[in-house]
């Protein structure tokens, strides 16, 4: 009887864990065919069927990047692979691990992997989900962000985040709300109606005064910074401050700190004390036999101060917990780590920075491009284009 594994959520950490688990990364046709005949793993993927490139959503704001762009089927991929698919929304996790429910259904398994990405603290402040918009709520949301920004001619437009560090480390989206920052002044610059707009960028987890490179770059665009503001509610047309004074904001684009979805805190999955997948540095569920986690929804044991939730940190992760998987059922013991590394592009459309830190000191790629630089802006698209490329045909 083949072992069976399913897989939970189809995003970055899923498909990372996929092409690490199999013996081969790609699927050209031989490969393909190889996989029907022979298998050793029964593998099953549940999850929604789209794929969603996230990194590129802040483009919306400059028109160059769209939902079709960015979203893509993800079946024939997993067909390639011979991998089956379940359309549909798991709502538990049960008998530790063994048993996955859905919507729909009821799965068994011999080995787990958990990748549904993260869950964003909505209650944290009252009035996130009625008066704020997120590039990190999808493309749908970020739509209707530019739907509003299209119908204003002027206005006070507030970009904010805030982070969870309950679990050590940096579970919020800081990089893409100052990208998003940047994005806006470009874009209304663009427009000719950048002086009629003022820009805020905010957070809690910011010290007032903190001085760097996106501080520099966000004050060369006359963006206001409200660095240790945090409101006590978004209300219509603005927010209130601790003190009861109303602020006016036209449009809040914010982002609240990232734990894991709501449906595996009552799930029979240890919860860390910041509200994620509680897993140790092989990638595995704590206390779980045969169940790892990887990316948004999980935490990190020991990890450096400044690790935050990215694809890449994903990919790292992942690839150790196939390896585990792997190792583990085949009888052996996990052995696999994996390094931590911050690494994005921060497009700000007339210039870009690499932001880079690793526990190791590695540079990125060999040091091989600048760390500010336009030109960054191709090889973010490049990322890109390869990875979506991969995802399509091979
Ligand atoms: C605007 C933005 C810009 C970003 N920029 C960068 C960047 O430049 N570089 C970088 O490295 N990272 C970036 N990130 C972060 C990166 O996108 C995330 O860290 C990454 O998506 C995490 O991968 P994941 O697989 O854990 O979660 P996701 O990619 O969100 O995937 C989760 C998957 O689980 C599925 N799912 C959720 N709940 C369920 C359920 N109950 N049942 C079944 N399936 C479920 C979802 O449909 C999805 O398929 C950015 C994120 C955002 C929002």
């Amino acid at each position: 009887m083949k072992k069976k594994i399913i897989i939970a959520g189809n995003g970055f950490a899923s498909l990372f864990f996929i092409s690490y688990f199999l013996s081969l990364p790609v699927f050209p046709f031989f490969a393909f065919f190889l996989r029907r005949i022979y298998a050793r793993y029964e593998i099953t993927v549940i999850g929604n069927g789209q794929f969603i490139y996230f990194p590129a959503i802040p483009e919306f704001i400059t028109g160059k990047k769209t939902r079709k762009g960015i979203t893509l089927d993800i079946r024939p991929y997993l067909w390639r692979r011979n991998i089956h698919f379940i359309n549909d929304r798991i709502v538990d996790i049960q008998n530790n691990g063994r048993t996955v429910l859905t919507t729909q259904g009821r799965y068994s398994n011999d080995a787990l992997f958990i990748g549904t990405g993260p869950g964003f603290m909505l209650d944290d402040i009252p009035g996130t989900r009625e008066h704020t918009f997120s590039p990190c709520g999808g493309p749908d949301d970020m739509e209707a962000f530019m739907h509003k920004l299209e119908s204003m001619q002027a206005g006070i437009v507030y970009v904010g985040f805030k982070l969870n560090r309950r679990d050590g480390f940096v579970a919020g989206r800081g990089g893409q709300m100052y990208e998003c920052a940047c994005l806006l002044d470009y874009a209304l610059k663009d427009k000719g109606l950048r002086d009629k707009f003022e820009i805020h960028l905010f957070s809690p987890n910011i010290e007032p005064g903190e001085t760097g490179a996106i501080t520099n770059r966000l004050q060369e665009r006359g963006i206001i910074l409200d660095y240790g503001y945090e409101p006590t509610a978004f209300v219509e047309g603005g927010m209130l401050d601790a003190d009861g004074t109303f602020r006016q904001a036209d449009l809040v684009l914010y982002t609240p700190g990232i734990t894991a979805s709501g449906w595996v805190q009552q799930s029979c999955l240890p919860i860390s004390t910041g509200g994620h997948i509680d897993v140790d540095k092989f990638g595995q569920v704590k206390g779980l036999d045969n169940v790892f986690a990887a990316g948004d929804c999980s935490n990190h044991e020991n990890p450096p101060p400044w690790v935050p939730h990215q694809a890449h940190m994903a990919q790292l992760r992942s690839e150790a917990a196939a390896k585990n998987m792997r190792a583990v059922l085949s009888g052996g013991e996990p052995s696999h780590t994996y390094r931590f590394e911050l690494s994005c592009i921060m497009n700000m459309e007339n210039d870009a920075l690499w932001l880079h830190a690793a526990s190791d000191d590695k540079p990125p790629f060999w040091n091989i491009f600048p760390r500010h630089s336009r030109k960054l802006i191709t090889v973010k698209n490049l990322f890109e284009s390869l990875y979506l490329f991969y995802l399509r045909y091979l």
